[in-house]
């Protein structure tokens, strides 16, 4: 019979500890702060070699360090977290509750507010950018694929509401464009108005397509212009 005392914590868990130990710890029980700073200081070496946060373990093991058990996962998450941890049955599975913090960069809806997320140049801090709307969604919507340039919403910087993202609160890909480019004729990702026909079949610009999609938007693209072109409908190819 395997206990959570001797079960490694899984990829999962280490990926999530990761984010959370970047964060500001206080009122830590300073007989783990050694602890603690070499799971830090291990899991930079893990980046810096660009493995995976879950090779931790082996790392730990190979300079004859304890490795993060389940157990040992379960006490540092309620420590810095700050909140009671949940369990699902077993102990094993995370639950993705209300009051999971959000750890992903990305784009997430709060308050009926949408924020993005994203690391410092040197990856060691995340922070939120707030959606400030420049000009009317209606404005927009008339500008849109006129060849007009225009922004229609910049990202200012939102101190302080990073740590109040919830992980459910994250947005999909697919919601996201469906949003700021058929609510907003907007990049989400930029802000700027989609002004060529070929944007506005797909809700993105073409350049930050690539950059928020990656290799799946090759597809995209393809098909978008192909629908395009059945319906000759003459658009910017860049
Ligand atoms: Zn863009």
């Amino acid at each position: 019979m395997t206990s959570k005392e001797q079960m490694l914590a899984s990829p999962k868990q280490l990926k999530w500890l990761k984010s959370l130990i970047k964060r500001e710890w206080t009122d830590f029980d300073e007989k783990w702060v050694p602890r603690l700073e070499q799971i830090e200081a291990t899991f930079a070496v893990c980046e810096a070699q660009g493995y995976d946060p879950d090779m931790i373990n082996i790392l730990l093991a190979s300079q004859d360090q304890k490795q993060i058990t389940m157990a040992g996962f379960d006490y540092l998450l309620e420590r810095l977290n700050g909140k009671p941890f949940r369990k699902t049955e077993g102990g094993q599975q995370l639950s993705l509750g209300d009051e999971t913090p959000a750890t992903e960069d990305g784009y997430y809806k709060h308050d009926g507010t949408y924020f993005r997320v994203v690391h410092n140049r040197a990856g060691t801090n995340q922070y939120a950018h707030r959606m400030k709307f420049l000009m009317s969604p209606e404005e927009a919507k008339a500008l849109a694929g006129t060849g007009t340039k225009a922004k229609v919403f910049t990202w200012v910087y939102a101190p302080g509401v990073f740590g109040k993202l919830k992980a459910n609160e994250m947005v999909e890909d697919q919601t996201l464009t469906e949003a700021f480019g058929g609510l907003y004729s907007a990049c989400c990702r930029c802000g700027a108005l989609l002004n060529d026909p070929l944007s506005v079949k797909l809700n993105i610009g073409p350049v930050c397509g690539g950059r928020v999609f990656g290799e799946k938007f090759k597809g995209m693209l393809k098909q978008a212009k192909a629908e395009l072109d059945s319906n000759n409908v003459s658009y910017v190819d860049g």
